[in-house]
């Protein structure tokens, strides 16, 4: 048998990370057994479907790397086939047209909340066998009255429900459009998926779900339902708790391994092991051993984790993700140096790409005015002999290295028998505006050699003009 796992968003919001690890948990499911992973768009709700988050599914997916072997599939361009399976289900008897109008069904909910019972459907045209009439009706799935539907669930265990406890559900509406169990049970049939992997959300869902399997002649596939992610009060994830969606965490400056090495370990676990590359999470992810409990999101652990990627993957890497938000920023990067260069002078500093991003601006901005209480402290009359000394030792270096720069600083300092404080900042001031820059020998050489000795001239040109 060969594992087919789906993931099965509803484009109607944004990509909330908990719908990521589940994408996560079914991909990693799929590479660890040598199956394929199907990205499935369920997108038949219109009025609250949009193209614009399809687009955040697709660019959420991609961003993270979960490419599907199949897919997407959009569920609209399926409605013929559901309607055909709706017709073999209505002429084998597994469904029935029901014609109760609605204040019938308001009438029955009343009564049955008054005698204190579960309101649901009373199977009253189910009983009636009524011959189609040219009148509105509901498709009502026949299920089971007797016996139970148990669930071996691989993260839940056994989950019984007694048939008599659920419904006949509708499974197309009035206007004919299928409803969401329905086109669920047809694609995952069709789609040959053997394991499905979704939130607890889901749970009740499933027994239902099975039995339309059962009626339609195929084995159900496996299920896991996972627990729900709750923010730092207990209380369901939500925007309240801060970022939710996955291009939110992009745009905060997280890298995409770091991200899902926080969401393969919230709720799952290999012992003590905190890091997992990609290949190990696919060696080792065991959806057994996935919590029944819902974890609640740590923030502080995932900007721990994104530290950690940003100074262990190659430069390369984190310089392709650098790229897009030096792009955010409007900066032009072709003018400054190289992003790998960025990389290796930052990582240590930064929690995020994004401070990264804007810790690095200097490097490619043209310098357009001093900032007034630093000029004022910094380029004056006595930091212009050490300023000067040190553009004549910088001008001398052929080798341009963090070391080179750093004797040259050195020697200056030893010149003028100076604290480093008393060259370092004159020297931001030229280099930057301020006083804020990454440590003076880096900067310098980060700027690069031409950039530096011109605003060291321009520097003393301000000490000895004022302008
Ligand atoms: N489309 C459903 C949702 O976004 C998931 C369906 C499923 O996984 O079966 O909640």
């Amino acid at each position: 048998m060969t594992v087919r796992t789906r993931f099965a968003p509803s484009p109607t919001g944004h990509l909330h990370v908990g719908g990521v690890r589940t994408a996560l948990y079914s991909w990693l499911y799929a590479k660890r057994h040598d199956g394929q992973f199907i990205l499935r768009i369920e997108d038949t709700d219109r009025e609250r479907s949009t193209q614009a988050s399809v687009q955040a599914i697709l660019d959420g997916m991609a961003w993270l790397g979960l490419e599907a072997d199949e897919g997407p599939y959009y569920q609209t361009q399926h409605f013929d086939r559901y309607q055909e399976v709706l017709d073999q289900f209505l002429a084998a008897g597994h469904a029935y047209r029901c014609y109760c109008s609605k204040e019938r069904l308001e009438q029955l909910r009343e009564q049955q909340i008054e005698n204190k019972e579960k309101p649901r459907y009373d199977q009253h045209c189910r009983h009636l066998k009524l011959a189609h009439r040219d009148e509105p009706y509901v498709v009502r799935f026949n299920n089971p009255v007797e016996g139970e539907v148990l669930i071996k669930d691989m993260v839940l265990g056994d989950v019984v429900f007694q048939n008599a406890e659920l419904d006949d559900l509708i499974i197309a509406r009035s206007d004919g459009t299928p409803t969401y169990n329905f086109t669920v049970v047809v694609d995952d049939m069709d789609m040959k998926v053997t394991h499905v992997i979704r939130g607890n959300d889901h749970i009740n869902n499933t027994p239902r779900q099975i039995n339309m399997l059962k009626a339609l002649g195929v084995t159900p596939p496996e299920y896991a339902h996972i627990p729900m992610i709750l923010g730092s009060d207990g209380k369901r994830l939500s925007k309240r708790h801060g970022a939710v969606s996955v291009l939110q965490f992009k745009e905060e400056g997280y890298l995409p391994q770091a991200l899902l090495n926080y969401l393969v370990r919230l709720g799952w676990s290999h012992g003590d092991q905190e890091i997992f590359s990609l290949e190990e999470m696919c060696q080792l992810f065991d959806i057994h051993n996935v919590n029944k409990s819902a974890a609640a999101f740590d923030t502080e652990k995932l900007l721990w984790l994104n530290q950690h990627y940003l100074k262990t993957l190659p430069e390369a890497e984190v310089a392709r993700h650098l790229a897009w938000h030096m792009q955010q920023a409007e900066l032009e990067v072709d003018d400054g140096p190289s992003l790998e260069a960025v990389v290796l002078a930052l990582r240590e500093r930064v929690k995020t790409l994004k401070e990264m991003a804007e810790k690095a601006k200097i490097f490619y901005r043209p310098l357009a005015n001093y900032d007034e209480t630093a000029a004022n402290k910094f380029l004056i009359q006595d930091t212009l002999a050490p300023l000067m000394d040190i553009k004549q030792r910088l001008e001398a270096i052929d080798d341009w290295q963090v070391e080179t720069i750093k004797a040259a600083v050195q020697q200056t300092l030893a010149q003028f028998e100076l604290k480093m404080p008393k060259l370092a900042q004159p020297l931001r001031v030229a280099m930057t505006g301020n006083t804020i820059s990454p440590s003076i020998d880096v900067t310098l050489y980060l700027l690069g050699k031409p950039k530096v000795l011109n605003r060291i001239k321009s520097a003393g040109e301000f000490i000895q003009t004022g302008a």
